[in-house]
């Protein structure tokens, strides 16, 4: 029925339906808002990291209709980046983004829900997240600390890193000094490298000037935008330390927990969306970034030998077995996670492997 007809039949004045829709705001009106900061670790306008924080943020006020307003402040603005966990622990701030294993030295069991060297690629930790008991896991990590974690994001497959020298066997690790973060950092050194950690912004220099001799950073659409190409002559891959880098969102568990149910489910809806337009956005871009900097920027594009990534396999479940002992935490999530990945890994042979397999060299890069 027409609105016309209808309030000709029911007799219903125009001037009497618009008071109705006028009164209904003042309903919505008493409705509690919220005001948040958010801190992250990203410097200001990191493509997808730092843009998608924000773009977390914009998306939570627009789908509560403004009830939920978040105030984004990148690396330095409001706290240092390795004090985002604390800062969103005690309150001082409501929200986080960042990635679990900066928060190593507080909580070990933090890394395996950000990056394994030689673990989960990034369709085996969203399975471990969202079907397979990791992110109650993670909670549980977590809680303690009075924070809430969601998966945010993920970089997909890094790449192994610029190096200044070749790289043909294990041995040339021994005395390599490598800007390398995490656990890939332990098993780096466990070679016998050298793990030298650096800001950001001091990563070129250093790497430039010999002061290091080889950085991972991220994947091609990162590192092509750090210039590393112009310090380091080979870009190795895969990045067996960094096979899926998962970036995560923090909220102060009292913070959250008072939250109306709508709201709770709208945060975790954009956390886990915008945890998949990470990963698609890194997809979509990395393919165009690695052929710019081999065909424009003469690159040199090296896979690791099979012998030296199997070497640095051992030692990273060495790595694994040590970090696990650390506590009662970290054991069971270790635990927990080499289960799952026992469970994928049989599953992704068959199905995933096989099929990359079949179609891969058609992607085959020319130089
Ligand atoms: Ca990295």
């Amino acid at each position: 029925m027409k609105r016309r007809e209808f309030l000709k039949k029911t007799g219903i004045s125009a001037a009497a339906v618009a008071s109705a829709t006028i009164a209904a705001p003042t309903v919505w009106a008493k409705e509690k808002t919220y005001q948040w900061k958010m801190v992250t670790t990203w410097p200001p306008n990191l493509p997808i990291l730092q843009t998608g924080a924000e773009r977390f943020a914009k998306r939570v006020e627009i789908a509560t209709n403004g009830r939920i307003k978040i105030h984004v402040f990148a690396a330095g603005e409001l706290v240092p980046a390795l004090e985002v966990f604390d800062a969103v622990s005690s309150g001082t701030v409501e929200v986080g983004s960042g990635a679990g294993y900066y928060w190593a030295g507080k909580v070990p069991a933090a890394q395996w829900f950000s990056a394994v060297p030689f673990g989960f690629n990034p369709q085996g930790i969203n399975s471990w997240f969202y079907s397979g008991g990791g992110l109650e896991l993670w909670e549980e990590t977590y809680a303690p600390f009075n924070l809430v974690p969601r998966p945010q994001g993920n970089t997909g497959v890094q790449m192994g890193g610029w190096f200044r020298k070749q790289m043909n066997t294990i041995d040339d690790f021994k005395g390599l000094k490598m800007r390398i973060p995490g656990l890939g950092g332990k098993v780096v050194a466990k070679a016998g490298g050298t793990v030298v950690l650096l800001p950001g912004g001091e990563i070129f220099t250093s790497l430039e000037r010999g002061v290091i001799d080889a950085t991972e950073w991220v994947g091609p659409l990162h590192d092509l935008r750090m210039g590393f190409y112009q310090a380091a002559k080979y870009y190795y891959y895969p990045g067996w330390h960094e096979p899926s880098t998962c970036l995560e969102v923090i909220f102060n568990k009292k913070v959250y927990d008072d939250l109306p149910a709508d709201l709770k489910t709208i945060l975790d809806a954009i956390a886990m969306e915008t945890n998949l337009w990470s990963l698609s956005e890194f997809e979509a871009s990395n393919g165009a970034a690695l052929q710019e900097l081999i065909t424009k920027h003469k690159v040199e594009l090296v896979r690791f030998p099979e012998e030296l990534l199997n070497k640095l396999r051992v030692m990273a479940e060495e790595v694994l077995e040590e970090e696990a002992n650390k506590d009662a935490m970290s054991r069971k999530v270790h635990e927990a996670y080499k289960t799952f990945k026992k469970q994928v890994g049989i599953w992704g042979t068959v199905a995933d492997k096989a099929y990359f397999d079949l179609i891969a060299d058609k992607y085959s890069l020319k130089a």
